[in-house]
This record gives structure tokens, sequence and C-alpha cells, in this order.
């Protein structure tokens, strides 16, 4: 019996070039614990029905003494990342039968190292939410407590790793959407800098923000992973070149930022904050220096830019190129029908209000307004990294919230407080786990985010591994 709960990337590479498991027991293991748990956690929309066939294949280039670090690892891919041949909606309805035509190129990339997709995660509705209700297919359950959300929007992805349901996965993160599940669920979540990870093949939400990344259980697998799908592609004009980042210089102290007065105030969890304490006097410990930054709070900013790249993104969905489709009699009543039908409310309300904060006389109020607030923030950014090394901030401003307790979309959009900066400057971030709090009987994740300048993943990976070896 394979032992998934203490199986990581790194011990599985172990085990399958040891021969001491096959690829194929791997994915069967796997597979048994997903026909055990999934019914129950929705977080698969879809498992492959090739998965022994890949994990042969990948059996037989270790037989070749082929080794790759993804070679046979089984992994789980969000449902809005392209895999040729398959399914993949988005979870929308507009998209119910849509077919990927060709593949993402972190898909061709993990192909050619052999690993083995599982099938593709549930996730909020084209990536809009936080908690994974947006889903046009009911909600995912968090696996250390089945009545609350598993975060969003790769609820699906964090919650299949937390539940042993996949040894990994990828995820996309637009404001959080990789962080914040990983941080409800206990997970590794990591968010790459804008560019360094190709996006072509990722469904666009907001093409400025959007980056994929790995949710992974520790930060060494997050690392292994984002070796092989980083780097420039040239069919992502937004990709960059990997030989542009150097690495950091080591240095002996790393001084690392807290805006206080942004965890301090109102609506942060009173649990939240003390675990975020705690892992301060850890890290001051580890022999950090922590020094008291300012940071703004850049929500509006955020979904100003948000609702506005949404709603040209989504435009495409017209039910004549793709997905479901409506018949109106003309054009504009085809048109109609088929979006009303096809997306879900939290998508309309964006397409409603990105389409207004783009409309003549409003645009430079808004959308104008937001552009040069995060022309400001970038060069903010930069001189703050010139100073210290590394922001931290809790993850999310509260540990994960009972299925339908938040009704109202504001409170959902207060929880990405803490997220939402690393994708309007672009820079990478990881959340890594915390420990855990007690409430009503049950002991729940928190997760605390650290950030780094654009390129600096080494960073993250140095400081999550240090932490990770202290709680
Ligand atoms: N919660 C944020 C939003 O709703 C972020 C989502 C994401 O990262 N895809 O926009």
């Amino acid at each position: 019996m394979i032992d998934l709960k203490n199986l990581t990337i790194e011990k599985a590479r172990t085990s399958l070039d040891a021969k001491e498991f096959s690829a194929v027991d791997l994915a069967k293991t796997y597979l048994m614990e997903i026909e055990k748990k999934n019914k129950e956690f929705n977080a698969y929309l879809e498992v492959y029905d090739d998965v022994l066939e890949q994990a042969k294949t990948a059996d037989e280039m270790i037989a070749k003494e082929e080794s790759y670090p993804l070679l046979g690892i089984p992994l789980a891919v969000k449902d809005v990342i392209l895999i040729k041949g398959k399914h993949v909606s988005a979870a929308s309805k507009i998209l119910e039968n849509y077919i990927a035509t060709y593949n993402a190129t972190v898909i061709t990339k993990l192909k050619k190292q052999g690993a083995v997709f599982l099938g593709r995660t549930n996730m909020d509705e084209f990536a809009l939410g936080s908690s994974t209700e947006n889903s046009a297919y009911g909600v995912t359950k968090n696996p250390h407590d089945n009545s609350r959300v598993p975060g969003g929007t790769s609820g699906g992805s964090a919650a299949v790793v937390a539940g042993d349901m996949a040894l990994a996965a990828l995820g996309s993160d637009t404001g959080g959407s990789i962080r914040l599940p990983s941080s409800f669920c206990g997970v590794v979540g990591l968010k790459p800098t804008y560019g360094r990870v190709s996006r072509y093949g990722l469904m666009a939400a907001v093409s400025s923000f959007d980056v994929i990344g790995p949710i992974t259980k520790t930060t060494k697998d997050a690392q292994i992973i984002f070796d092989v799908i980083k780097g420039n592609d040239i069919l992502d004009s937004t990709s960059i070149a990997d030989k542009k980042y150097l690495g950091t210089p080591k240095k002996d102290k790393r001084v690392i930022g807290v805006p206080w007065e942004l965890i301090n105030q109102e609506g942060i969890n009173l649990k939240v904050k003390e675990n975020f304490k705690d892992a301060v006097k850890k890290l001051e410990n580890l022999g950090y220096e922590v020094r008291d930054i300012k940071l703004p709070n850049c929500l509006a900013l955020y979904y100003i830019i948000n609702f506005a790249e949404v709603s040209t993104n989504l435009a495409r969905f017209d039910g004549v190129r793709y997905g479901i489709h409506k018949d109106g009699q003309n054009l504009l009543k085809d048109y109609l029908l088929t979006r009303r039908d096809g997306f879900g409310k939290e998508t309309k309300r964006r397409i409603l209000l990105g389409t207004y904060v783009l409309s003549a006389g409003y645009y430079d109020a808004y959308y104008g307004k937001a552009q040069k607030a995060r022309i400001a923030l970038r060069k903010e950014f930069q001189e703050l990294f010139s100073e210290i090394d590394l922001i931290l901030t809790p993850t999310s401003p509260i540990p994960a919230w009972k299925i339908g307790e938040k009704s109202d979309p504001l409170s959902m959009y207060l929880v990405d407080i803490f997220t939402v900066t690393a994708n309007i400057v672009g820079v990478p971030a990881i959340s890594v786990p915390s420990g855990f709090v007690a409430i009503e009987d049950k002991n729940l994740p928190l997760g605390i985010q650290f950030m780094a300048s654009h390129g600096a993943e080494d960073l993250l990976f140095e400081v999550g591994k240090n932490f990770e070896a202290m709680v």
C-alpha cells in the first residue's frame, strides 16, 4: 500500500526511479482514493478515462531509464487549462460540451516529462470568485470540514491535493485563486511572476493579471513544478525569458516587511491575527529582520481592472464559436439567449460592471484612473523592494467559511485584500501553511503569504522551506 498522506513529488520520484512502486500502482492508488472521496467533495468535475494508459506510458519511459522530475507523477488540472481532446469548461454552462483543440504550453511541457493527468478540477466559473461556490457544477467541499468552502477559485485543485486525490495540481491566479484555496486547505500555492509561465491555453479571465501555478504539499514540490512549467513561449507575447532572472544573491540577513496597519484593521479575524503574529515570531527566531511597511488597500483598483478585462475577454462566448448555442431567430437574440442561459450570476455581474467602467464618459473616471494607480503602485513596489527582500501578510483575513454563508458579493471581494496586490504589480507570491485554528470542534488550516520582487521566486522557495521546517 502506498502511503499517500506522507507522499510528496520528491519522495514519489525516488520511489518510482527505485522501482519501489510503478506509475501504474501510484495512479491506481489515487483512482481508488478519488472513487472513495470525490462524490462527497465534488473536487473533480471529471476523472479522465485514460489515466492508466498515461501511467503505463510513464512506466515504459522509466523502464528505459528516462528520468524527469515529473515522470509518472499524478497531477490534477484546473478546468480552465486546455488539454487537447479533453473537455474543458471553466466550470461554466456555456462551455458544457466544449472540447479543447490544442494543448496549453504548460500541458505540453508536463506531457514531455511523462506526467499523468488524473482529471479536471472544479472552480468558480471563469475564475471569478473566492470560494468555488460560483461553479455551475456545484460547490467543492473543504477536506478539513465538509460544511465549509475550500476557497477559490482553484478550490478543486487545492481540495484534491489536501484530500490525497492528487499528488499536486495546477491552478490559475488572477487575484489570489491559487493562494487563497491553498491556505483554506492547508497546502502550498505559488503564484509566479506575471509572464514567467506561459498563458497559452489558459482561458483568459483578466489577461494582465492571470498566471498559472502549482498547488502542492510542500514548497519544494512547488519549486519542482515551477521549474518545469516556467519559461519564454513564442505563443504568449507576454511571457518572459528565464535568463532575464539570474537568481537572488545570497545574504546573511533577509528583511521582511509587514504592513501592520493593513493587518490590524477591523475585519481581520482575531485568530488569523494571532496565528500571523506567531508566524512573525518564528521568522524572527529564524534570523529574519522584520520591519513595518505601508501597503495600500488595493481592492477597488483590482476590481475595476478585473471587471473591465473580464467583460472584454468574455465577449467571445457568443454561442457561435464555442459551447452551447441558443436559437433566438436572429443573431442578436442568439447572443442574448446564449449568454443569459450560459453564464452564472457573478459572471453576468462582472460583465455588466466591466462594460460600465469602460463605457464612454466613465472610462477616464474608472478604468483610466485605475491604470494610473496601477503604474504608481508598481513604482512604490520597486522602491520597497530596494529596501526589503520580502513582504509578509496573512493569505486570507478569515478562515474558510460555511458553504452559503456569504451571500453578498462585496463581502466575498473583501477576502482578497491581501492577495490582489501581487497580481496588480505582477510580482510572485506564495502561500504556505501556518498552522490550524480550532473552530466549532474542527481544525481549520491557515496560511501566510510572502511576496518578492519580479522574478525572485527563488527567495520565496528559500523562505517557504525555512518556515515550513518551523511549523
Ligand atoms: N477572488 C478574486 C476574484 O474574484 C480572484 C480570482 C482569481 O484569482 N481568479 O477576482
